[in-house]
């Protein structure tokens, strides 16, 4: 069993622009439309943005992407933002953290690793920062954590061999989901989990802002500056207006003046 202190976050997707489908449509409304910005989710919010005013042609069309975006933030105009989505994949996070996590509900889809399917006996457990600084209190923690997963590791054994005597016309898959999905009952908070999760930008913003506040839980609170850090470089018309802060602990905060666009 490995303990882990660090989130990693994995953008594994992103939104994309058709490009031939936006000239044909710029040319069946005789008239054109050139940004300067080759990102297809900055591409995309920029051009929902101009559908809605129809701010297309020589003149109008003339700002730069990271200005266009810029002020629709300001303008709180969000919902153009919510065209533009990203796919991520966060591991070393504990399933404290994944609570927290699944309760920003508009605008994001989630999958989350399985514990009724997933064998947990070769799971990681994440340790809090507070608890990892003294040894006297990772010590009592290590145990703890110890104890619970060994306790998962014989109950799942002994729940194996129950079910197959008690049902042995089941399938084996089925059996093994049975074990699985009642030993997990003793794993703690501190599991490691892997997540699959979707965001539009809107949604992103908003998390980040709650959950990147010196008042949120540090380990909700490092995920959602990873988070930014990779989306100011992702998207830094739509993510540039935050600022990070180190707190007194050491840790880092983020925060906008453009709260919840
Ligand atoms: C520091 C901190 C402490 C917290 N402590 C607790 C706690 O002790 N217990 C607890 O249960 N939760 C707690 N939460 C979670 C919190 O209550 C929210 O559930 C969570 O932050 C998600 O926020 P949200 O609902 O704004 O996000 P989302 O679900 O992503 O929603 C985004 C926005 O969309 C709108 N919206 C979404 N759904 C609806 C709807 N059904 N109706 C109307 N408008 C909607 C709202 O404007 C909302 O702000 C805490 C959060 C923080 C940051």
């Amino acid at each position: 069993m490995d303990v882990l202190t660090e989130p990693r976050v994995y953008l594994v997707g992103r939104t994309s622009i058709d490009q031939a489908a936006v000239d044909q449509f710029l040319s069946d409304e005789s008239t054109a439309w050139a940004t300067d910005t080759d990102n297809g989710s900055e591409l995309i919010s920029e051009l929902a943005g101009r559908v809605c005013y129809l701010s297309f042609g020589e003149k109008q069309g003339r700002r730069s992407n990271r200005d266009y975006l810029t002020n629709i933030i300001a303008m709180e105009h969000g919902s153009v933002l919510e065209h533009s989505a990203w796919n991520f994949i966060v591991t070393g996070v504990s399933r404290s953290f994944s609570h927290e996590l699944i309760r920003h509900r508009a605008g994001w889809g989630y999958s989350q690793l399985s514990q009724r399917y997933v064998d947990e006996s070769t799971a990681n457990f994440v340790e809090p920062d507070i608890i990892a600084s003294s040894q006297a209190l990772h010590d009592i923690w290590f145990e703890a954590v110890r104890s619970s997963h060994e306790a998962y590791r014989r109950l799942a054994e002994g729940l194996a061999e129950l079910i197959d005597r008690e049902f042995p016309e089941l399938p084996r898959r089925d059996k093994r989901k049975r074990a699985r999905e009642a030993a997990r009952s003793v794993l703690p908070n501190a599991t490691e989990t892997k997540i699959f999760m979707t965001a539009n930008a809107r949604a992103l913003r908003h998390f980040i802002e709650y959950r990147g506040a010196p008042d949120a839980e540090p380990e909700i609170r490092r995920v959602a500056v990873a988070l930014l850090e990779v989306m100011r470089i992702e998207a830094p018309s739509i993510f540039g207006d935050y600022e990070t802060t180190l707190l007194p602990d050491g840790s880092i905060a983020a925060g906008t003046v453009h709260k919840k666009v």
